[in-house]
């Protein structure tokens, strides 16, 4: 089964009009600023003259515009094939097999794997996992008890996955069928160098580090934890803030405080990996797949640190663009220069840092 995830397969999909790579790439062919599917009728073209796109948007975004005769913006194979096999994981009440699935899809095993992985971050397997934990949830919210909750979600066997339930609800199945209720959560507001700080934890470690304004960030931490008691408390927030100041001043460069920040399996594999990528260094967003042994899965990872609730503690502004630019950070450019800059600073030779 080829990937077609190299120029040369690309090229040689193309010459043989391979139907197989439909909604894979897409080619676009200089001199007549059309693009199309591999598998068009039409002529083939000069191979000095074609260029492959991983989309039809970026075709169009490249100013090509699309073949009349394949019609390759509506060819999108890998992605309906991805939204069955996702539905098919979340309405099956037994879970079906990789071959089961490819075969309701028309895909080889092999080809479902790697699309869905791409467009998902997970495997099909991971999927399933994760709708039985969605499951266990919804149950748990509706009242059920937690043994009838887990066996309905399509677990076999409350006793083998109670432990791991844990990791993925972020809590324990009984502290969340109370609705996060028992559940504390406390909070404090800072100023930092970088702004308006809100720092919250539970019993468990650190769930929140965010920059903005408090009166909108408040709010926003009782909405995500609707049934759990959020109280503000300084005192009890002290040690985490203290931490975070002085990383912010350079001073401790081993931000090795404890996080609870939830996540699914995959984010939580992308955000322990950051927290291996040294003190004054940076990784590119390819690196850090390769790191958590997912070369293939590099938007998933880059969204994955997107998502990441714990800023700073979780270091996802070390990571940049390959090249070194900058690339994005969700508390603004600005801030992601000055901490690489503090950083930096502090493993060079006596720069002062900004703060
Ligand atoms: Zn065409």
């Amino acid at each position: 089964m080829t990937e077609f995830t190299t120029e040369v397969q690309r090229w040689e999909a193309v010459l043989a009009h391979e139907r197989a790579a439909d909604g894979l790439f897409w080619y676009a062919v200089k001199t007549t600023r059309v693009y199309c599917r591999p598998a068009c009728p039409s002529r083939r073209p000069r191979r000095e003259n074609v260029t492959f796109f991983d989309s039809p948007e970026e075709a169009v975004a490249a100013g090509f515009r699309a073949c009349r005769r394949c019609q390759p913006e509506r060819v999108n194979a890998a992605a309906q094939a991805v939204a069955t096999a996702q539905y098919l994981l979340d309405t099956a009440q037994t879970e079906p097999s990789l071959s089961e699935l490819a075969a309701a899809v028309g895909l080889s095993p092999f080809h479902l794997q790697r699309v869905f992985k791409e467009r998902l971050g997970v495997s099909p397997k991971q999927y399933a996992v994760r709708v039985r934990t969605d499951r266990l949830k919804t149950g748990l919210r509706n009242g059920q008890s937690v043994t009838t909750a887990l066996y309905e979600a399509g677990h076999d066997s409350p006793a083998t996955l109670y432990a791991r339930s844990t990791d993925q609800l972020g809590m324990t199945p009984r502290t969340y069928a109370r609705g996060g209720h028992g559940e504390m959560i406390q909070y404090t507001g800072a100023s930092s160098p970088l702004g308006q700080m809100l720092v919250a934890a539970t019993a468990r470690g650190l769930c929140a580090v965010r920059f903005g304004n408090m009166d909108d960030m408040v709010p926003e931490l009782r909405a995500e934890y609707p049934k759990a008691e959020v109280t503000e408390n300084a005192e009890a927030l002290k040690p985490y803030v203290t931490g975070i100041l002085e990383y912010l001043s350079g001073q401790n460069t081993a931000l090795n405080l404890r996080t609870d920040a939830g996540g699914t399996d995959f984010q939580q594999r992308v955000w322990d990996a950051l927290r291996r990528i040294p003190y004054g260094e940076t990784r590119s967003y390819a690196e850090l797949a390769q790191m958590i042994g997912e070369p293939g899965a590099v938007r998933a990872v880059a969204s994955a640190c997107a998502r990441n609730p714990v800023a700073l503690v979780v270091p996802c502004h070390r990571i940049v663009r390959t090249g070194g630019a900058l690339g994005g950070y969700r508390w603004g450019l600005d801030m992601k220069q000055r901490l690489l800059d503090t950083e930096k600073g502090k493993t060079g030779q006596a720069q002062p840092t900004l703060f």
